[in-house]
């Protein structure tokens, strides 16, 4: 098979399953609607990147340990190949949310006992010493966490190999199809952009957008992040987080948030969202934002591909149309896959932390390779879990997603 694939998206995700495929001497056909790569979820200012510890190390925290693990190397491995990513690894304190939270975080670093250099707690006096501010608490310490510019990231994945990724911006995807062993992609006026045997949806939720893909449970979770202006140097010089984030100065604006509003389609800003990230700023920062105007704040919007589970969708996309409705004792192994067709999308929250391991995984999945992490940890993200019997029963049912 000719090693060539088609992404849609030059977002987190479409960006760095090219990088890990480019770097197996693949070509990349990339296809962004935008003019530039990041503009769309992952253009925020800057976002955290830390992992998410839990007391029985659930699919979730092992996950994400294994991700921000991955990320770390990715963006050290991209800086010393010379690309102008931005990004500090400034440590993250997370603080808990209350007494409650703060025992668990304890017991957590108690009986897992992580090295230091990934995760302490800290009490009250040593976390507000951190920070530079008076701290309402104590709470965990990530010294390798920090910000990412999402975009710069983006860019930097997207340049790591030269040429062997050929973009097509301002090109938005409406229609695709399967012929002769090809994808083919068309613009709405019938337009063909690219072909390939291998096509991968990076397009956060839009891709529900394409017939092969409209079972997938993809939701767009509003969020809007405001920029607080800080003076260079000013405490905190690290990121700390508590149901939201702040990060240090960066170009003299600190961001804070984020807002989360599932199908709210609003793009503008909204000054009671503003509000709403004070109000978070007021848990995380007693008093830092307590002279800022809500209405006078600018930030930025943005669309998280969400998935039900909070987990990513990494790998190949399940044949919906080939299966039976209610086939029992399917596994995922057994599923019935389009061919040559992908997917890395449903980050929700934390593209940052998920989109380099992701990135990798799908390049294993795509080239072979043995992936980065347990195989239940492959089977936790893989996109045809949603049509296994449990799950369609459940949504049958009308159970929460
Ligand atoms: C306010 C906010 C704060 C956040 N904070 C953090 C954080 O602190 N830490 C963290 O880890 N994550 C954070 N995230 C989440 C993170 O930004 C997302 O998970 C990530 O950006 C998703 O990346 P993506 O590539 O899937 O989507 P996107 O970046 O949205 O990329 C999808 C791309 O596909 C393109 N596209 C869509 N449809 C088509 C089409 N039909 N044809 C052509 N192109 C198309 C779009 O133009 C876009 O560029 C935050 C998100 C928001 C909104």
């Amino acid at each position: 098979m000719e090693r060539h694939a088609i992404v849609i998206g030059a977002g987190l995700a479409g960006s760095s399953a090219a990088e890990r495929l480019a770097a197996r001497g693949w070509r990349i056909s990339l296809i962004d609607r935008a003019a530039a790569p990041g503009e769309g979820a992952s253009g925020n200012r800057a976002g955290v990147l830390r992992p998410l510890p839990s007391l029985d190390d659930n699919r979730l925290a092992r996950l994400t340990r294994a991700a921000f693990e991955y990320a770390l190397s990715h963006l050290q491995a991209l800086t010393a190949a010379g690309q102008p990513l931005r990004w500090g690894q400034t440590g993250v304190l997370h603080l808990a949310r209350d007494e409650r939270h703060a025992a668990t975080q304890q017991r957590v670093v108690a009986e897992q006992s992580p090295p230091a250099g990934y995760l302490r707690w800290l009490d009250r006096t040593a976390a507000s010493e951190l920070a530079g501010w008076p701290l309402a608490g104590g709470g965990w310490w990530f010294a390798g966490g920090g910000w990412v510019d999402p975009a710069s990231l983006c860019r930097a994945n997207l340049a790591r190999h030269g040429a062997a990724v050929v973009p097509h911006y301002r090109r938005q995807v409406d229609r695709i199809d399967y012929e002769d062993g090809c994808w083919r992609c068309f613009t709405g006026s019938g337009e063909l952009i690219a072909t390939a045997p291998v096509l991968i949806l990076a397009n956060a939720s839009d891709a529900r957008r394409f017939p092969v893909a409209s079972h997938l449970p993809l939701r767009p979770a509003r969020g809007q992040v405001s920029h607080l202006p800080a003076a260079a140097g000013s405490p905190p010089a690290i990121v700390v987080c508590r149901l939201g984030y702040v990060t240090p100065a960066i170009d003299g604006l600190r961001c804070a948030g984020a807002s989360f509003a599932v199908d709210d389609d609003e793009a503008g800003l909204r000054a009671a969202d503003h509000a709403e990230n004070l109000a978070r700023l007021e848990l995380i920062l007693p008093g830092y934002g307590r002279q800022l105007d809500a209405a006078g704040l600018d930030g930025r919007v943005g669309f998280r591909p969400l998935s039900p589970d909070r987990l990513p969708m990494v790998g190949a996309v399940a044949d919906a149309a080939l299966i039976e409705p209610g086939s029992a004792g399917t596994s995922l192994g057994e599923l019935p896959r389009v061919p040559g067709l992908y997917l890395s999308n449903g980050f929700g929250a934390r593209g940052i932390v998920w989109s380099a391991l992701a990135g990798e995984l799908l390049a294993c999945r795509i080239d072979g390779g043995q992936p980065a992490i347990a195989a239940d940890l492959v089977d936790a993200v893989d996109p045809g879990r949603f049509l296994l019997p449990g799950r369609r029963q459940r949504r049958a049912a009308g159970t929460p997603r």
